[in-house]
Parts: C-alpha cells; structure tokens; sequence
C-alpha cells in the first residue's frame, strides 16, 4: 500500500473542517490518500517521500480571487505561475483582463500554459483589459451574447467583472453595471464589481447588487468609499445584509488599513482578502498573497480568520468548496505549506501608510495537484 509522499508534523488549518492542530497529510497520485492527527497510525513506513512540516503551517492551497495574469495581452498582466504556485497560491482568478473577444487566447496562452490553476471572472466589456483601461466608455464593447457563449464553452468562468469606476466609464454611468447585472441574473452567475473613484456613487452601485455579489476594493482610501466619516454608508449596510460579499483586492491604490480600521470598529469585515497582484505592484505594495495575509494579522485577525479568507471563503464564492479550499481524503491534493516568522515587520497598505505586525507568513512548499513545487 505504498504511496507517494507524506508531509508530516505540521500545523494544519483547514477552517472548513475546523481543524487547527498537528496532522500528517498522505498523499497519493495527486490526491488526498489519508489525514491524521500525528503519530495516530504510523503511516510513514508506506510513504515514498516525506516532506517535514515542523514548525510549518499546512493550508488547503492557497486561492487569490482577484490577480491579472493575462501577460503580453495586458498592460498589467503578470505571469500566473510567478504569483500563483512559486508563491503558495494553487488557484488564482484572474479578474477581467480577457472578455469574450480575447478569452479564447486567455485559455491558450494562460490557463493551458501554468501549473497554477487559473479560473476567471470574464469581463463583461468584450476586449476585457487588452485595448487600454477605459473599456466601459464605449457600450457598444457590451456583447451579452459571446460572453453567454464564452461561459457555456468555458467552465472555469465563475462570474463576470465589471469595473465601476469614473476613468473605466466615461459617460457610461451605471448602464454596464445593469446590463452585467440582468446577464448575471440569466446565467446564474455572481459580479464581481471593481468600486473606486465616482461618480457613480457607491450606494447607486450597492443598491443594484444581490447575494453572491462581491464587491472588490471594498476597503480603498479614496472619496465615495464605503465609510461616511466613521459610520459605515447605509446602502453598504444594506448590501451586506443581502449577502453581498466584500473583497479586499489590495492592488496599487485599492487598499487603505484606515478604512479597514474604521470598518473593522463598527464590526464590518472583509469575506475573503485577495491581491489585485499585477505587474506594477508585485515588487510592493502587494508582493504576494501570503504578504498580504499578513497585514492582516497586523491589524489583529486571527490565523484562522485569514487562512479562511483565502481558502474556504473564495471557494464558497466560486461555488467550488466542493473541490477546492478544503482538505478531505479523496481529493486533489492542492496544498500550500507555510512558514510564519515571529519578529518586527513593517508593511505598507496603498495609501503609503506605514504600519508593523508581528507575524509574516511566507510560502515554503506548494503542492499543486500531488506535485511538489519549493517556493522562491
Ligand atoms: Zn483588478
């Protein structure tokens, strides 16, 4: 009954299974063959390999649910495997960089091209980020049709990206938003809806959102955000009550600890916490998935609300927790293991504001379906 490897003596959080402690994971042509807590059965003497966690952390893999890595179609896209498995991370989402005109050479030249998993939110604009970064200005780049086809073809379509912001919209107002929102409706799949500078307003944007929805750069320091001073905006409140989920999408200019701060004190918190990682802030502010998470144990989430924020929370939002985000015998094994160094870290959100945290997690192995990869 021999099988191929064992990691072993590690700290496994897997939030879904509500599982915090020491476990030994055996895995076996690419899934999951055991999990136990350490030491139950002697296991070992089958394995092929072992891999030692201790002293690591031992995460169902890694998932960034807003990145760009649409590289050399993009401006900004970035390579998936660089941010994806070198760093942890085995399912990344690419947010809108490929629409329906550009995403039959998404699938080529990205999702057949890595080993990390790629999934997507399609742009509802056809030409996605590949003609410039204005391309809800113009309606008539709105083709409901193709991206009905692009999602009946392509199932790694989880939902659809809309970016509501004043230089992506010109004059276009809040039609897009409508328009992806009635086709969202008919294909039953979740928004994901970029909010930054108005106008429109935020609450005009809120007030069109269902369950499921998320809103992404929930957190951003800019004017219009979901914070009117201290108190958080009505529509917001509103909104969250519906279900509609907030994302942090850190990104370049997208993330403001303040507004976390703000937010966290009036009891509003992110559900999942995802990078917007792309060419122009991989080298910082963002740097990786596991940098960000740590930010957030800096502004004092616990281990287990951060792993879950990028675990079982996306995979409940991709409506995949039946397969990803969670360890269970059986499954592919997609597993990140971690380290977490204790000292003084100073991180930087988008607004330049310097603040220190105590914990950094940095990514150590990525086991991408069964195979091993040591991270950069
Ligand atoms: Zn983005």
């Amino acid at each position: 009954m021999a099988f191929d490897f064992f990691i072993k003596n590690g700290i496994f959080i897997d939030p879904i299974s509500k599982v915090h402690g020491k476990y030994d994971i055996a895995v076996d042509s690419g899934r999951v063959f055991s999990i136990h807590p350490s030491k139950e059965f002697g296991l070992e003497k089958y394995a092929k390999n072992s891999i030692d966690a201790s002293g690591y952390l031992v995460t169902p893999g890694l998932i960034d649910l807003h990145t760009h890595v649409f590289p050399n179609d993009t401006e900004i896209g970035i390579d998936a495997d660089l941010v994806g498995v070198q760093q942890g991370v085995t399912t990344l989402v690419d947010a809108g960089s490929a629409g329906a005109a550009t995403f039959p050479k998404f699938i080529t030249n990205v999702v057949e091209k890595n080993i990390t998993q790629v999934l997507a939110w399609i742009n509802i604009a056809s030409a996605g980020l590949c003609s410039g970064r204005a391309e809800l200005s113009d309606l008539t780049q709105i083709d409901t049709q193709s991206v009905i086809e692009m999602i009946s073809q392509f199932p790694i379509i989880r939902g659809i990206k809309v970016r509501m912001s004043s230089s992506v919209l010109g004059a276009s107002g809040l039609r897009p938003l409508e328009i992806a929102k009635d086709l969202s409706r008919k294909v039953g799949l979740p928004l994901m809806v970029h909010v930054g500078n108005g106008p429109p307003e935020l609450g005009y944007i809120l007030d069109l959102l269902d369950e499921g929805d998320v809103v992404t750069h929930a957190f951003h320091g800019k004017k219009g955000g979901i914070l009117d001073g201290d108190e958080i905006l009505p529509q917001a409140h509103q909104a969250l009550k519906r279900g509609v989920l907030f994302d942090i999408g850190h990104g370049t200019a997208s993330f403001s600890m303040q507004t976390l701060q703000k937010a966290k004190k009036v009891g509003i918190k992110p559900c999942s916490i995802s990078t917007d990682i792309y060419l122009e802030n991989y080298s910082g502010p963002v740097y990786s998935l596991t940098t960000t998470l740590s930010k957030f144990l800096a502004l004092g989430f616990s281990l287990d609300e951060v792993i879950a924020a990028a675990t079982m929370a996306p995979a409940a939002i991709l409506r995949m927790d039946h397969e990803i985000g969670t360890l269970q015998v059986g499954r592919i094994a997609d597993i990140s293991v971690l380290t977490i160094e204790d000292g003084v870290f100073e991180f930087t959100d988008s607004e330049n504001e310097v603040f220190k945290g105590h914990q950094l997690l940095r990514a150590k192995f990525t086991i991408k379906s069964g195979r091993v990869l040591k991270c950069r």
